[in-house]
């Protein structure tokens, strides 16, 4: 078996007994991505020489028995949106194409200190804005299924890595999908915490209110691993939640006899696929048969989710955005006047198009004479999805659903409409607006062979169940 292809609490064992060694290890994961990269484009940056040299740290470590986490010698990587020290960080943003941070985000400290290897940045859409990583201003990510389809996105370079074992599994952020709707289209687990479980600090911002990083794995447990590792209160990070960190790898062996599941009504509309109505529906016969208890629920303001996002996410990127103005860092237009002339031209040229035009809808979202006719309600709307959430948990443990609406499209298919694109995160925002954490995994194939992705929704830091 190609060592490359186990799962990480399959190899980290065989790391520690050294019945494989670190480099060797590496080694099988860079001839998968000699193979496979130059087909997909996951990767923004490849860092060999970097890997290689924290390789031979970990093995050093292991010799002495220092400090093993199930993280040690394992390769991994990040999404171009978490800032590494000394390593470009572009975002896929024309903006950014040159900025390399002084500082690493927390999440990735904290990798590095659990002895995880980074092999390189991930690619997605702009400032992870979209969901096919199409807006990428570098290159388009392919989905390994099917490399005439999207990975799904933002986060599409992550999923399409972890498919394809290039690398063991990935971090990603999820603001209205970015995490779960590339893991369902890829075939891989991905989970979305709990607003506040990991910290941003570090983390380039779309919507600060939404935000959230987490895992990509090829299982669940190596799930938990990643969340085990990344999760937990960051004083540099001020929504960060100070709650304790539960062991997720003993929480995820807990018998899901009795459980309590409920199944939305409002998720199984028209519009969505046959077949992915026909797995998610077999799924959840499968949990019935093992024991959990099926009830359907209600959550009546699902069909406003989008609309809500739609006005919330933009306006905070219209604000979080405003400092790319090619002062401090970043790009700066070449040809200029005066200062405003270096400000019009340096954004006119270092944003695409999706960025655009989400600055635009913000900006006009929160001006003094629409303010209240749009954020102002979006918020009092996003408290209704929010209560529907804490009226459902008060009856069920979690809560089963699609992922997307459908599995993954074709390049193109929906770039012409933003509203279409749109709309493949119309499962996967509710959670954002209600701050709660989702899983998705792996239930079955389209008749075409792409993947289907069933989302599990848990309570507030009940991430474990
Ligand atoms: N696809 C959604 C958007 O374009 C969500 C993106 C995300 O979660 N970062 O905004």
């Amino acid at each position: 078996m190609n060592p490359a292809e186990l799962a990480i609490s399959e190899v980290s064992k065989k790391l520690q007994s050294r019945e494989i060694g670190v480099t060797e290890l590496l080694d099988s994961v860079f001839s998968q991505l000699e193979k496979y990269e130059p087909e997909l484009d996951a990767f923004a940056t490849i860092l060999k020489e970097k890997a290689y040299k924290k390789a031979e740290e970990c093995q050093h470590g292991i010799y002495k028995k220092r400090n093993a986490t199930p993280l040690t010698g394992i390769p991994i990587s990040v999404k171009d949106i978490f800032c590494t020290e000394g390593v470009l960080t572009s975002c896929a943003s024309k903006i950014l194409e040159n900025f390399v941070p002084p500082y690493d985000a927390t999440v990735v400290a904290k990798l590095k200190d659990s002895g995880a290897i980074i092999i390189g940045k991930t690619n997605m859409d702009e400032f992870a804005m979209g969901s096919s990583t199409e807006n990428s201003a570098f290159k388009k990510t392919k989905n390994p299924w099917d490399i005439s389809r999207v990975p799904g996105g933002s986060s599409g370079g992550s999923a399409a890595s972890v498919a394809a074992c290039m690398g063991f599994a990935s971090v990603g952020t999820d603001t209205g999908g970015s995490i779960r709707q590339p893991a369902s289209f890829c075939g891989v687990a991905g989970l979305k915490p709990t607003y506040g479980r990991v910290s941003r600090y570090g983390m380039i911002a779309f919507a600060s209110s939404l935000d959230q990083g987490g895992p990509f794995a090829r299982t669940v447990e190596d799930c938990a691993i990643m969340l085990s590792a990344i999760a937990g209160h960051d004083p540099m990070d001020s929504t960060s939640a100070d709650i304790a960190v539960p062991d997720y790898l003993k929480e995820i062996t807990h018998d899901i006899k009795g459980l309590k599941l409920g199944i939305p009504k409002e998720y199984f509309i028209k519009g969505i696929d046959n077949e992915v109505e026909l797995s998610v529906r077999k799924a959840i016969k499968e949990l019935e048969k093992l024991g959990a208890e099926v009830t359907e629920i209600t959550l009546p303001s699902t069909e406003y989710g989008l609309a809500v996002y739609y006005i919330l996410a933009p306006s905070e990127a219209s604000s979080n955005l405003a400092r790319y103005d090619g002062v401090k860092y970043g790009y700066r237009s070449p040809s200029l006047n005066n200062l405003m002339d270096m400000y019009c031209r340096t954004r006119a040229e270092g944003f695409g198009p999706e960025v655009k035009r989400r600055i635009m809808l913000g900006t006009y979202a929160l001006s003094a004479g629409y303010y209240d006719a749009y954020y102002k309600k979006a918020q009092q709307v996003r408290r209704l999805v929010r209560d529907d959430f804490e009226n459902a948990f008060k009856k069920v443990d979690a809560i089963l659903t699609p992922t997307s609406p459908t599995p993954a499209f074709r390049f193109g298919e929906k770039t012409q409409d933003p509203l279409t694109m749109y709309l493949s995160d119309v499962f996967t925002i509710p959670l954002n607006l209600a701050g709660l954490p989702g899983i998705s995994v792996p239930c079955g194939f389209s008749t075409g062979g792409l993947p289907i992705g069933l989302q599990i929704i848990g309570k507030p830091f009940d991430e474990g169940m």
